[in-house]
């Protein structure tokens, strides 16, 4: 055998060997993603030769890659069957920095107390991370170039590495590993296999460990939709989702511009989070070539899309990512934006084709389109379409979309109505309500606590403001008979502000009441009663809260309101007492009054009133 051939490495790989073997770096398992993605490279590599019709070596081996672990010998070793090196790129690829990056993670390793060596393949070194746990490695390659002859590359690491040639070797690649005494649990078949399910799972070539096949599931992402079998997404859900039910929605797209994706991503059946199971972490791995960078990336979707769960592949991510840092790039959030874009686009489209499926959607999720609303201001009108209520034009227990609503509008509306109310029954016997309904204007059904905050944030849809009912400033289209003439109105205003004095800011005659005598209007324009409960909940400004009034409007054409008039001069007590308890009537119309206790003691004396007269 000829002479071993000796070489130094170059000064930057020198610094990064010295790193990464005295590395105490606690995840040094990845060195086999590390190795097992630059096969699956080389696959890549082979392929692409054999297609575009060069000649190669072997042409009938098919590209593959197998590991087999010795736990006797205490190795590993890692075989493929792509495009192996000659003695020139062994030099070149393995004893040299190819990629500009490199440098930079080079004085971050060096400047960090615990250098997370993690990040060594995203930076074109990835090799290296043999050395974590190997005393030596030797590489046996042969090139697929018909010409060429093997070659063996081995190192220790520090000392460099000898090059000496090897006869009879097969097409590819051989790196054998000899595991340092603190490493011998990676020459485990187990540990292996759980490692290689973990990182390399979904690489597109067959993967055998001590000759068993292990990575069933393919890169399904990566292949044309008409291809794949339905049962075959279901497989992959299963496996990403770690849910055996079947998912509710897929999406699986592919993009060229702005940026290269490939992502499959599913909408379980179930909202985990609605099971108790507490806040939920999005479960979308972040792929670049077919090898996993991070399993549940951050920062790839807004939050309010924590529920999703699959796979994201995209081969514009730079070798210089960390993981630290991806959620902050501008490239982060450019992926971020296309894929939130696509996804609303494909929910507004399941709504119209897959409508019982939307609606089960919704039924599960509202609370995450909700909070996008109000959290995500980038994508808010195309999560304003995904909204549904309930309203007076639907049949109860059916929701229209925001977007139907405005179609239903007449010319003569220009805001859409939104009534918060706990339920349907309650919202259509409100009396904020009655002027709508004399009115024939469409008014919106809010069940949901959450639907005021999310309507003060949406503000218009189609460019149509959001009112909510007590706040609309509409008029009923005709007095009635009966009403009281305007000076008596004026007359009966003043001596009910008199006989309220405090508890009441301005007494005004209303119009847009018709079945209620009374309503309270909140003075301040921008707050409205379910505000002030739930600040009054959250015992928030407890001072502003009881200060201020809330104005009292009557309707001029309601019996009560004239009886009260007449009654003024003949009873003046008894007239007092009706008008304090028709503003409290009032209060527990818009869900404010605070003691219902302290009004019965009245209610119970205008009884024993009535039935006196009797
Ligand atoms: P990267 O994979 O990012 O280029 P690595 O340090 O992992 O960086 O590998 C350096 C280079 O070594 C690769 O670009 C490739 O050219 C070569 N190489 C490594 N492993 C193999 C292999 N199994 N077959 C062929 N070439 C390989
Ligand atoms: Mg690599």
């Amino acid at each position: 055998m000829s002479k071993p051939e000796s070489h130094q490495f170059q000064a930057e790989i020198q610094q990064l060997l010295n790193i990464v073997i005295h590395s105490l770096y606690t995840d040094k398992e990845i060195f086999v993603r590390e190795l097992i993605s630059n096969a699956a490279d080389a696959c890549e590599k082979l392929r692409f030769n054999q297609s575009s019709g060069k000649p190669v070596h072997q042409s009938d081996i098919a590209p593959a890659i197998t590991v087999a672990t010795d736990d006797k010998a205490g190795t590993i070793t890692i075989t493929d069957t792509g495009c192996g090196m000659t003695h020139a790129e062994l030099v070149q690829n393995l004893g040299t920095i190819a990629h500009s990056g490199t440098k930079a993670f080079l004085k971050q390793l060096a400047e960090e107390k615990k250098p997370d060596v993690g990040l060594i393949g995203q930076f074109g070194v990835g090799f290296y991370s043999a050395f974590m746990v190997a005393k030596r490695v030797t590489v046996l390659s042969r090139s697929l170039s018909p010409e060429e002859t093997g070659w063996q590359w081995t190192s220790e690491g520090m000392g460099g590495y000898d090059i000496t040639p090897a006869a009879d070797l097969p097409r590819g690649t051989k790196i054998t590993l000899e595991l340092k005494d603190d490493a011998k649990d990676f020459a485990e078949e187990t540990t292996v296999e759980r490692i290689i399910q973990r990182y390399s799972s979904f690489v597109p070539f067959p993967i055998e460990l001590n000759t068993k096949q292990i990575n069933t599931i393919q890169a399904i992402w990566a292949r044309s939709k008409n291809e794949i079998k339905e049962e075959e997404y279901n497989e992959f859900y299963t496996f990403v989702g770690h849910d055996h039910d079947k998912p509710l929605f897929r999406l699986h797209f592919t993009a060229d511009a702005p940026l290269a994706i490939q992502s499959l991503l599913f909408v379980p059946s179930r909202n985990f989070e609605s099971m108790g199971m507490g806040r939920i972490d999005s479960e979308v791995n972040l792929y670049c070539r077919k090898v996993l960078i991070q399993a549940k990336a951050k920062g790839l979707f807004p939050e309010w899309l924590r529920f999703l769960k699959g796979v994201v592949d995209s081969e514009d991510l730079p070798l210089n990512i960390s993981r630290e840092t991806m959620q902050d790039t501008s490239l982060m959030q450019k992926l971020n934006n296309v894929l939130t874009g696509r996804f609303l686009k494909f929910l507004d489209e399941q709504s119209e084709k897959e409508a019982v499926a939307y609606e089960k959607f919704y039924a599960e999720y509202q609370r995450f389109i909700k909070e996008g609303v109000v959290t995500d201001f980038t994508h808010k009108e195309a999560l304003g379409k995904l909204l549904r209520f309930e309203s007076s034009s639907t049949d109860p227990g059916k929701l229209t979309s925001l977007a139907d609503y405005v179609k239903r509008m007449s010319s003569e509306q220009k805001e859409i109505y939104c009534l918060l109310a706990p339920n349907r029954a309650a919202a259509e016997a409100s009396p904020y309500y009655e002027v709508f309904k004399e009115r024939k204007f469409e008014v919106l059904f809010l069940s949901d606590p959450w639907d005021e905050f999310v309507m003060e944030h949406l503000r218009e849809f189609d460019g149509k403001p959001l009112k909510l009912a007590e706040k609309a400033d509409l008029n009923l289209s005709a007095n009635k008979d009966g009403t009281l003439t305007e000076d008596a109105a004026k007359a009966l205003a003043a001596w009910l502000k008199e006989i309220l004095g405090d508890k009441v800011g301005e007494v005004r005659f209303s119009q847009r009441l018709v079945d209620s005598p009374a309503v309270v209007v909140d003075s301040d324009k921008f707050m409205t009663a379910s505000m002030r409960r739930i600040m009054k909940a959250m015992k928030q400004d407890d001072n502003a809260i009881t200060a201020t009034k809330h104005d009292f409007e009557i309707n001029p054409a309601h019996p009560i309101i004239a009886r009260l008039d007449a009654m003024r001069a003949q009873d003046a007590a008894l007239a007092g007492s009706v008008a304090e308890q028709m503003l409290d009537n009032a209060r527990v119309a818009a869900g404010i009054l605070e003691d219902p206790r302290a009004m019965l003691t009245r209610l119970n004396q205008l009884l024993e009133k009535v039935l006196t007269k009797a």
